[in-house]
């Protein structure tokens, strides 16, 4: 099939590779010419494990082109996939206006009909502005919506195996295409669920308004847990094997981040106020985020009775989550912005994620390529990110670079007797801090 990817960020680069690399003819627009040309001459705009392969081969045998030509991307395509961005406007809600206007730049360049397919997340109702837009055109084009539930750092899997496709129709022709686009990825009996427009979109936001409420909920217990000398590890275990409740997403941490999360808990809170109706759980899911951003700070604070003033941090992870180098709403930033504002230096490593604080905070912090040189001559460590090469350091080198020898690690990487065994001491969260 020939198809259109418009917006060509994590979503419409790995769709549209994803999608070449079953054989289809894929174009991806973008607006921005930099990450185009970059493209064109295979340098990635994102870090995604695998990525840069599929890129290449599919580019090498024609299958996927990038343009930042609009009327030249849409060109004998059957399906044109609407993957832009739908980020937090001031009022809180999902800020549409790259939806609508690539709406309309797909109504007035389109010179066949198309299945204008929404793979951005976006509040209900945008479908149908959507097909509004697409049915002043001349040429009568179809809507659909097809939320997108990859998740960075494991996106071509997501991607190519999903858990389900939600597919939001209006009619036959659309969901047979759409069944026969998405048929090699759902070969392992993948359920291929169909439903009006309006769910799908409600589904996408469901998905991700459940999961933020098991991340607010467990760091709340981990909170509660420090106060009560439980340790939350061990609850966790205790509830986890409860079949109905599970292990997924019940790790307590730094607070969750990223594009999404954050953004589009605020859109259903939102969407529910414009209907008049109060969202008190998601309300109580961001407040409980935004303080647990808060918590490895705090620890900190706490720890040097609230005398930051010239103390050196090396800090283990900038990204939102481990293998990505999205910084978007990540925890790290926010101690950072403490930190500095406390008077104390930061001395940081992030395998992906560096380039990308360096473009936001440039020299105010030091950047260092392997974690142990940013360790060299700090005075405390402090884990952010749960990247696989921290998990089991060289404890005996940490406690001797380490000045004031302390950890305080926001993603309960360690048994806490294991730091403390070489003399340093050890906070977690929702578990008992460790003396060396
Ligand atoms: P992104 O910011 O990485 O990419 C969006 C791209 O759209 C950018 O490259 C931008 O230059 C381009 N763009 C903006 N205006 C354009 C225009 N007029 N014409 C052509 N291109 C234009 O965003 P993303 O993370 O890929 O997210 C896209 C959507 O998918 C959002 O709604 C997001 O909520 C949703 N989503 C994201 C993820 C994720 O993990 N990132 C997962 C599921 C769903």
């Amino acid at each position: 099939m020939k198809i259109a990817i418009l917006g060509t960020g994590y979503v419409g680069l790995v769709t549209g590779t994803c999608l070449a690399d079953c054989g289809n003819e894929v174009t991806c627009i973008d607006k921005d010419a930099g990450k185009i040309s970059g493209l064109l001459q295979g340098r990635l705009p994102i870090y995604e494990p695998g990525l840069e392969e599929l890129v290449e081969r599919n580019g090498r045998e024609g299958r996927l082109r990038f343009t930042t030509d609009l009327a030249e991307g849409l060109r004998g395509s059957q399906i044109v996939f609407i993957c832009v961005g739908t980020p937090q406007s001031e009022t809180g809600a999902a800020d549409l206006s790259t939806v609508f206007a690539v709406a309309e730049a797909i109504a007035k360049n389109a010179e066949d009909s198309k299945l204008v397919v929404v793979k951005s997340t976006v509040p209900v109702g945008t479908n149908a502005k959507v097909f509004e837009i697409l049915s002043k055109a001349k040429i009568q084009h179809r809507a659909a919506s097809n939320p997108e539930f990859l998740k960075e750092g494991a996106a071509i899997d997501d991607c190519t195996k999903p858990d389900r496709v939600v597919v939001g129709v209006r009619d036959q022709q659309s969901t047979d295409l759409l069944r026969e686009l998405y048929a090699p990825f759902l070969r392992t009996e993948r359920p291929f669920l169909v439903m009006s427009p309006e769910s799908a979109e409600m589904t996408k936001y469901v998905a991700n308004a459940m999961l933020a409420t098991k991340i607010s909920f467990i760091n709340e217990m981990a909170n509660l847990c420090e106060m009560t000398n439980a340790d939350i590890n061990d609850v966790r275990r205790g509830i986890g094997h409860d079949a109905r409740i599970g292990f997924q997403f019940l790790f307590p941490g730094a607070g969750y981040g990223g594009s999404c999360f954050p953004k589009d808990i605020r859109a259903v809170i939102s969407m529910a106020s414009e209907k008049g109706m109060d969202s008190r759980i998601l309300l109580s899911v961001d407040e409980v985020n935004e303080a647990q951003k808060l918590r490895l700070g705090q620890k900190i604070t706490g720890h040097y009775q609230g005398i930051l003033k010239g103390k050196v941090f090396a800090i283990w992870g900038l990204a939102f989550k481990p293998r990505t180098d999205d910084i978007r709403e990540a925890p790290a930033l926010v101690l950072i912005h403490n930190l500095l504002a406390a008077g104390a230096k930061c001395r940081v490593h992030d395998p992906e994620a560096m380039g990308n604080v360096r473009a936001q905070l440039g020299d105010r912090i030091e950047y260092l390529d392997r974690p142990m040189d940013a360790v060299q001559g700090a005075d405390a460590l402090v884990i952010v990110t749960e990247w696989q090469e921290f998990r089991s350091p060289d404890f005996a080198k940490l406690a001797t670079n380490l000045t004031d020898k302390v950890i305080f690690d926001g993603r309960n990487l360690y048994e806490p007797k294991a730091p403390a065994a070489f003399g340093l001491t050890y906070h977690s969260i929702g578990r008992a801090t460790t003396q060396g």
